[in-house]
């Protein structure tokens, strides 16, 4: 197997923008290994428009912002491998993948990218009691099913989670001839984007039911109904409960970065994003392991996925042409107030260029607030927003010049707007 410089480990939306990247930036030898038999990712199954309105001003499907991205990367000649699942990679970044046509192989690439996206909760990890009948799959996996398969996975149907894809499989259920009959929320505020709430539930009269869960599951072949109810404090109040006829449940309980190989290699992980803990430069602890897009930390938009990617590829390039470059000070990311993380955790002032992204989510619903950055009791950044809600990545870009001033912590908080 000849050997590569770059190895990115996922051919999704992040992966392939940072090949371009990495490539525009004077990476030669660079392969993609993907273990799906084609680029695009996820995005393959995301048929309804909505993708691209800030990379390309203009609509488009996900197939079709998919596509862009894979024209570069042919134009560009940029080598991948499909149908080729990376089974581990060691922390001297010995990357060990498998397909049918080369078997087991092994790189040493000078620089890698994680790029593997992210996985649904499963039912599993809900503890939804009743039992175990045909009739219960993740929105995204029904999106598969529906969009690429062509087959509905039920006629009346119950969403549990109001997440970006149980929305979208809402209207999209509904569009292909499925009676949807609610959306339920544990949460007191919907996980997902509210454009999303609008075009997917109320366009379509179907009910969001905030801080309410399903207690109960009939049915023993297949599902027959879904008791739902209220909740407070995190437990069903009796009383409340409703019951519904449908032979369809849909889970769309949050994603989980996909991160078992990161982890294995030694890769310290966020415990609140689940994803790798990166500096400016989108950099693991282990030099030279980069990360990017929803194995990073699940993103609302791709088009966030792609330019945090495209920064991935630029900074794995002069990493592979100019070596590691001498880090200085490092300077950790705090939360306060309600910010729940950051990306990334730290800065080095000395590595970074012009400017330095930081991307965060609030843990609960926000309004009449002012997104504050201080560095050490500077404020060196300060926004007001009149509405923030977990369901929105939050993205404030700080002047590197304003981070080398005194101070040793960054700290990003809510303030009273
Ligand atoms: C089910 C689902 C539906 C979604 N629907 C929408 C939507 O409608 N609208 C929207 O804006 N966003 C949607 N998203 C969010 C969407 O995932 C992101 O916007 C974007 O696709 C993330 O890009 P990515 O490249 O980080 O991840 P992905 O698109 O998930 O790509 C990761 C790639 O890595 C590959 N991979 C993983 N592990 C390995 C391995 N070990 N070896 C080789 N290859 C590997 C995967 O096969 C996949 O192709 C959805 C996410 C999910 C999970």
């Amino acid at each position: 197997m000849k050997n590569v410089d770059l190895v990115i480990i996922g051919g999704g939306p992040a992966g392939l923008a940072a090949a371009v990247a990495a490539r525009k930036n004077g990476v030669q030898d660079i392969l993609i290994l993907e273990r799906d038999s084609e680029l695009g990712g996820i995005l393959n199954q995301c048929i309804h428009n909505g993708f691209g309105l800030h990379t390309f001003k203009e609509e488009l499907t996900g197939p079709e912002y998919a596509a862009r991205f894979i024209a570069q990367v042919q134009e560009l000649g940029i080598e991948y491998k499909l149908n080729t699942m990376v089974l581990d990679l060691a922390a001297d970044k010995t990357v060990t993948a498998m397909n049918k046509s080369d078997g087991l192989f092994q790189l040493h690439p000078k620089a890698v990218i994680l790029a593997m996206g992210c996985r649904e909760r499963p039912r599993g990890a809900l503890n939804i009691p009743g039992y175990r009948p045909a009739g219960i799959f993740t929105a995204g996996t029904a999106q598969r099913l529906v969009n690429m398969e062509g087959y509905l996975p039920g006629r009346r149907v119950v969403i549990l989670g109001s997440g970006d894809i149980g929305l979208i499989m809402a209207r999209r259920m509904t569009l292909e001839g499925a009676k949807v009959l609610c959306v339920a929320e544990l949460m007191p505020y919907s996980g997902g984007l509210k454009r999303n709430i609008v075009q997917c539930l109320d366009d379509f009269d179907i009910p969001l039911k905030l801080s309410h869960t399903v207690v109960d599951i009939q049915g023993k072949e297949r599902v027959t109904g879904i008791t739902i109810a209220q909740v407070e404090n995190g437990k069903p109040i009796p009383g409340t409960e409703e019951h519904y006829d449908c032979d369809t449940l849909l889970l769309s309980c949050g994603l989980l970065p996909e991160n078992e190989l990161s982890r294995a290699a030694g890769v310290a992980l966020s415990p609140i994003t689940g994803g790798p803990s990166v500096n400016e430069s989108l950099e693991t602890n282990i030099p030279g392991v980069f990360a990017a897009g929803n194995v990073l930390h699940v993103h609302d938009l791709v088009d966030y996925v792609s330019e945090e990617a495209g920064a991935a590829g630029e900074h794995a390039a002069a990493y592979i042409l100019k070596g590691e470059h001498a880090a200085g000070r490092t300077l950790p990311v705090r939360c306060e107030n309600g910010v729940r993380y950051t990306v990334p955790t730290a800065i080095r002032p000395d590595c970074a260029g012009d400017t330095v992204t930081l991307r965060f989510r609030v843990g609960g619903v926000y309004k009449n607030k002012k997104i504050a950055v201080y560095l050490g009791d500077t404020c060196i950044f300060s926004r007001r927003r009149p509405v923030l809600a977990p369901g929105e990545m939050e993205t404030v870009r700080l002047k590197a010049d304003l981070l080398r001033g005194a101070g040793d912590a960054v700290t990003v908080t809510l303030e009273e707007g």
